[in-house]
């Protein structure tokens, strides 16, 4: 370890590499750490291997008077010492530069690792003067990166401890939602802009804790993917929705294609697919009434082995639709190239499409190149008729928003007028 005594003023970098997809043989996929890297059952020489790869980090570009420690499994320590005139700008382009670099495959002992990193800042002496109270708020600030989307870095404030708390809360309740059956499925419906009629429903999480109350999925899906806990909370989405889709069948309702939210993190497993078959036959659902959505983030990150799986499920009848168009990267390319059948234009443009030209404007524009790329495009979070009449204006297909109905707990499908119409246009072809 470089050792350095403080010059002016000091901050703490404490970084965690993220040990993404290691070595898809030995069995051991997805690690985050280096303690379950070994428990997994590599070889003997895995620490080693791990320990060569941590040399290879382009430690070189810490400027000479950095402190650089090991806390233990994947994460580290970076204490810079910078003078008075430096300050947040030069530590945010340190830190992406930092990711930057460290985020590539290294090749060890014939193994590929593909390392990722977030980073979480606490400067001294705003938010600690003694090293256990700063390590511990850039631990914190590390937890927000996660949280943030992996990748990136966050600096500590004042209130994170109040979130991470919170967080933390979360995570605990949420594990024992998942074992007590506090949680829930609810179904929006999509609706056909021309006809106005149901063409399908979205699946969304809904979790009312004894404890918490009402917690919004917008806050537990991401402490979800972020913990692991995503992994068994998708598998009882699928498997809660084909029970429901058997029990309406059961009460002879016409069930339209549901579609179901996935994270990046379930596409990622290697089981995703077998699961879903072996689910699939469990309840004897017929692939057709399946959409799956995801957002872009699974395709930048993990995008050939992605673009693989999209291929499998489509291959099944599965339709697919990028979830969120239009906020992050997106990429034109994904819709090229790629196996999607519906775009979903983020709520942000609809709610503004009235007041802002320049929304309305691109919300037009993905509708036309979508249409031209053989794409139906489904706009999300309508809540009144002017934007009803505009979006269908554009000739955007497919609608969901309050206008039309929030999402419905599962017993009132029965009775739903959207669902009840969907019945009776059945039973009249
Ligand atoms: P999403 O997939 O983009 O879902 C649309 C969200 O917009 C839902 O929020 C829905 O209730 C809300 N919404 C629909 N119409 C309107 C409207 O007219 N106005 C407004 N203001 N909002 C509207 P919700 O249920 O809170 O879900 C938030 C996000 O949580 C979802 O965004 C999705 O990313 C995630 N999520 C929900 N359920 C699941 C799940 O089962 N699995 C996964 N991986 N993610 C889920
Ligand atoms: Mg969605
Ligand atoms: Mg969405």
């Amino acid at each position: 370890m470089k050792t350095t005594s403080p010059k002016s003023w000091v901050h703490f970098a404490c970084w965690r590499g993220s040990f993404n997809s290691i070595i898809r043989s030995n069995r051991v996929i997805g690690i985050k750490r280096e303690r379950s890297f070994i428990k997994h059952g590599l070889n003997a020489n895995a620490a080693h291997t791990v320990q060569k790869m941590f040399m290879r980090l382009p430690w070189s570009i810490l400027p000479d008077d950095a402190v650089i420690g090991y806390l233990g499994g994947d994460a580290f320590l970076v204490l810079l010492v910078q003078s008075d005139d430096q300050g947040v700008p030069v530590l945010d382009v340190f830190a992406k530069d930092l990711i930057q670099k460290v985020s590539q495959s290294y090749f060890v002992d014939g193994l590929t690792l593909d390392i990722g990193c977030s980073i979480g800042v606490a400067m001294y002496p705003e938010f600690g003067t003694d090293a256990v109270t700063l390590i511990k708020n850039a631990d914190m600030a590390v937890y927000q990166a996660k949280t943030a989307g992996r990748a990136t870095y966050h600096f500590y404030d004042g209130d994170m401890g109040r979130r991470f708390a919170r967080n933390v809360r979360i995570e605990t309740r949420l594990r024992l939602a998942l074992q007590s059956g506090n949680l829930e499925l609810h179904f929006q419906p999509k609706v056909d802009l021309t006809t106005e009629r149901c063409v399908g429903m979205e699946a969304l999480l809904r979790w009312n804790d004894e404890e918490l109350g009402m917690v919004s999925p917008a806050e537990f899906v991401p402490i979800a993917e972020q913990t692991g806990i995503i992994l068994p909370l998708g598998d009882w989405v699928f498997e809660q929705a084909f029970r429901h889709i058997l029990e309406w069948q059961a009460q002879g309702i016409t069930v339209p294609p549901i579609a179901i939210n996935c994270s990046a993190a379930q596409l990622k497993r290697i089981d995703f697919l077998p699961k879903l078959l072996a689910l699939l036959d469990k309840y004897q659902v017929d692939p057709s009434l399946l959409e799956i959505e995801v957002t872009e983030s699974i395709l930048i990150e993990d995008a050939e082995r992605c673009a693989e799986l999209l291929r499998q499920l489509s291959r099944l009848g599965m339709k697919l639709a990028i979830d969120d168009f239009g906020t992050g990267y997106s990429s034109l390319g994904y819709l090229k190239d790629l196996p999607f059948h519906y775009v979903k234009i983020d709520q942000v443009f609809i709610r503004n499409i009235i007041e802002d030209k320049k929304h309305a404007a691109l919300t037009h524009a993905i509708i036309s190149l979508s249409h031209d790329l053989g794409l139906k495009v489904i706009a999300e979070g309508i809540t009144d008729i002017h934007q009803l009449i505009m979006l269908q204006d554009f000739g955007c297909d497919i609608g969901q928003g309050y206008l039309f109905s929030k999402a419905l707990g599962a017993n009132s499908m029965g009775s739903d007028p959207m669902i009840v119409a969907l019945n009776e246009q059945g039973s009249e072809d």
